[in-house]
């Protein structure tokens, strides 16, 4: 059989043109089955509790459901890893706090490339943190832990969620200003991590309000302090670490959500108008006052917002962990 060399360019052509269709034919039909989001930390945790409270307008706003799954491990890096290597379709997304700009300088080797790896959906929520201890640990205030810490050290233990993990980054800077080294205890999330404080195996955490609120307001944990310069409505009498001695003291845990690198563009926006359409619902915008975690204005709930955010917290955190002399082989 022969073959015309212009019949064979038109068959390519339609080919191309058929390959060009279908694809603007699936972007349309984005979502036409349910979208992961995948979460970096254990169940029940802070962000765990965020994604699974924005999946279900997010859901509404797509058509769709959003199903969240928990890919945890290494401060967030094994969840940013799986999504880095997902099939940039739409139906894999990402979930993930400030650790995503602190893991290039924590890690010695990292997977992924925050920059290059994504696409941006969007800003999502900034959520302040809190010092907690079991409900029976002996001091009672502030300047009591600080003389107890001096006295015990490293026999007080500290639970984090892992190198990376904010609950990681803000026990740090705690021990730093404190001028003490704690026994430090990782978990998955602080979701167990919780548990066990509640169990009384670890003495100390700090964490988001996402989680805490709830459990300093039905006295199921102490509170020492919260981590931002001005106290929080939703905890008004909780005095800040700042205004107790460790002056400056400020920790607030800013979110984002992402797509592999490729994710087209129109599947990027629809994305983007779900997200932008969860964090305006009134339930959403309520539960997140009740828990003092802002939601941040509309231009960063963008690519571009996102994008920019990172960057300059890439930038910010780099040199700052690189003196520190922290990271992870
Ligand atoms: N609080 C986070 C979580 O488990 C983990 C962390 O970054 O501390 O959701």
């Amino acid at each position: 059989m022969k073959f015309r060399l212009s019949t064979l360019l038109r068959t390519g052509a339609a080919v191309a043109a058929l390959g060009v269709s279908t694809l603007a034919l699936s972007q349309a039909a984005f979502p036409d089955k349910p979208v992961s989001l995948i979460v970096p930390f254990a169940a029940g945790g802070p962000t765990d509790v965020v994604a699974r409270m924005i999946a279900i307008p997010m859901g509404k706003a797509l058509g769709q459901t959003v199903l969240i799954e928990n890919a945890v491990g290494a401060g967030g890096t094994i969840a940013a890893t799986k999504v880095a290597r997902a099939a940039p379709t739409g139906y894999t997304i990402f979930i993930h706090h400030m650790g995503m700009s602190t893991a290039p300088a924590l890690y010695k080797k990292l997977s992924f490339d925050p920059l290059k790896d994504y696409e941006y959906i969007g800003q999502v929520v900034d959520v302040p943190m809190t010092l907690l201890a079991r409900k029976d640990f002996p001091p009672t205030n502030f300047p009591e832990l600080a003389a107890y810490l001096k006295a015990n050290g490293n026999k007080v233990s500290l639970a984090n969620a892992g190198l990376g993990a904010v609950s990681h980054l803000c026990g740090l800077l705690f021990m730093s200003q404190m001028g003490v080294e704690l026994n430090t205890i990782p978990y998955s999330g602080t979701g167990p991590a919780m548990n066990a404080l509640l169990g009384g195996q670890v003495d100390l955490l700090c964490d988001q309000t996402t989680q805490t609120v709830p459990m300093i307001k039905d006295g199921r944990v102490k509170v020492y302090g919260v981590t931002t310069l001005n106290r929080l409505s939703a905890l008004p009498n909780v005095p800040t670490l700042s205004e107790q001695g460790l002056k400056g003291f400020e920790v607030k845990v800013w979110h984002g959500m992402y797509a592999p690198k490729g994710t087209p563009a129109p599947v990027i926006e629809k994305l983007n108008a779900a997200l932008r359409a969860a964090m305006q619902d009134p339930v959403i915008k309520q539960r997140l006052a009740e828990l003092s975690s802002d939601i941040p204005p509309m231009d960063k709930i963008s690519s571009a917002g996102l994008k920019t955010h990172l960057e300059a917290e890439i930038n910010k955190w780099g040199p700052v962990i690189k003196k520190a002399g922290i990271y992870a082989d």
